[in-house]
C-alpha cells in the first residue's frame, strides 16, 4: 500500500497518495484543488491551480468576496462524485457556510479519506448540519478542539440574541452584531428577520454575500447601508449586522453624513457573534459559532471511525491527544 503524505502548503495541504496529488484548500501548480469553502484562510494560491473542485455555493461566495479561481472548474452538488485516475471524490455538506463541503476520497486500492475543511454538526437557520461519513483516514479541523470549548444549544443562543436586540431597540439603542461577512452575518440576518427585526447590513461585502445566499434561496432582506431605506430603519429602530463596526461607521459618515453618523455611533451597542466570546476573547457578545465544539469533534471522529486521524488548526495537538484517549490514533499537522 502506498504511503499517504500530507504537506502543509499555503492555506492548506498537498495530499500525495500513489500517483494522486490533490490540493486541499490551496492551489498547487498543475494539480487539482478540493476547495472546502471560500473563507480567506482556505483559498491560498488558487491562481496556480490546474482545476478547482467545489460547490456552486463556494464559487459564488468566492466571487462575492472578490476571490478568483480562473482555472478549470468542476461544480459538485452534495452527494455527487467526480474524480481523476486513481480516486473518486464525493462532496458532503460541511454545515459551515454556504457551499461548504467535506470531501470523501476513495482510492483504487480501497483506502478512503474524509477531509472536513471547517465544519459544523449543528443545523442553523441557513446551513444544514454536517453528517459523519465513515473513512479509513480522517483529516479534520480542530479550531475548538480543546475541552473548555462547549457551546450552548444554538436555540438558546438564538433566544439570547433576539432578546438583546429587542431590548436594545426598545430603549432607543441600535444593536450592532459583529459577525464574519460570510456565514455568520447571514445567519444573524436570518435570525433577526425571523422575529421581524429590520436589519441594516453594515458592509458592502455582506451585501454581495447576501446576494449569493439569496441566489441559493436564503430569502434575506437586509437593507444595505448604502441605500436610502437605511436612514428610515436607523430612525425607526433596527439592528445592524457588520463584519467591521469601525468600517460601518465610516461608511455611514461618508454616505449619510456626519450628523447622522454621530447619532448612530451614540446609539450603537456592539455585540460580537463568535465562539470565542465564551472565553472572553472577542469582548461582549454571544457564542454563535460556525464550527464544531470539542465534545462534538470527538463524537464526529468516533462516527467516522478512522484508523488514523490527522488534525489541523489551533488546537490540533490537544484534540489529537484526546482522540488518542478515545482509541483513535491521531497526528497533529501543525
Ligand atoms: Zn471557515
Amino acid at each position: 500500500m502506498p504511503t499517504l503524505e500530507l504537506v502543509k502548503k499555503s492555506t492548506g495541504f498537498l495530499l500525495k497518495y500513489g500517483h494522486v496529488r490533490l490540493g486541499l484548500d490551496t492551489g498547487i501548480k498543475n494539480e487539482t484543488t478540493l476547495l472546502s469553502h471560500s473563507h480567506a484562510d482556505h483559498i491560498g494560491r488558487l491562481d496556480i491551480a490546474h482545476r478547482v473542485i467545489a460547490t456552486q455555493g463556494t464559487f459564488d461566495t468566492l466571487e462575492a468576496r472578490n476571490g478568483r479561481a480562473d482555472c478549470k472548474r468542476t461544480v459538485l452538488h452534495y452527494g455527487d462524485s467526480t474524480g481523476q485516475l486513481g480516486v473518486i471524490i464525493t462532496a458532503f455538506d460541511a454545515g459551515h457556510v454556504l457551499g461548504s463541503t467535506m470531501f470523501h476520497m476513495e482510492f483504487d486500492d480501497d483506502l478512503s479519506i474524509l477531509y472536513t475543511g471547517d465544519f459544523n454538526v449543528e443545523d442553523s437557520l441557513v446551513h444544514k448540519a454536517a453528517q459523519a461519513v465513515k473513512a479509513d483516514v480522517l483529516i479534520t479541523e480542530a479550531t475548538y478542539g480543546s475541552p473548555e470549548w462547549i457551546f450552548p444549544k444554538r436555540e438558546e443562543t438564538y433566544f439570547q440574541i433576539l432578546k438583546t436586540a429587542q431590548d436594545e431597540i426598545a430603549r432607543g439603542k441600535i444593536p450592532v452584531f459583529q459577525a464574519y461577512s460570510l456565514g455568520k452575518a447571514q445567519e444573524a440576518i436570518a435570525l433577526l428577520e425571523y422575529r421581524d427585526i429590520p436589519v441594516v447590513s453594515g458592509n458592502g461585502t455582506i451585501d454581495t454575500v447576501n446576494d449569493a445566499y439569496n441566489k441559493h434561496g436564503a430569502g434575506l432582506n437586509a437593507v444595505s447601508i448604502r441605500s436610502g431605506e437605511a436612514i428610515d430603519n436607523l430612525d425607526e429602530g433596527c439592528a445592524i449586522v457588520s463584519s467591521s463596526p469601525a468600517h460601518t461607521f465610516t461608511n455611514i459618515r461618508k454616505i449619510l453624513g456626519s450628523e447622522l453618523a454621530r447619532e448612530v455611533r451614540n446609539r450603537a451597542v456592539t455585540y460580537s457573534l463568535s465562539g470565542w466570546t465564551l472565553g472572553g476573547y472577542r469582548g461582549k457578545g454571544f457564542p454563535l459559532s460556525a464550527h464544531t465544539d470539542f465534545p462534538h469533534l470527538i463524537e464526529f471522529a468516533k462516527k467516522v471511525d478512522p484508523r488514523i486521524a490527522y488534525v489541523f488548526t489551533g488546537n490540533a495537538g490537544v484534540l489529537a491527544s484526546h482522540l488518542h484517549e478515545e482509541g483513535i490514533t491521531a497526528v497533529p499537522l501543525e
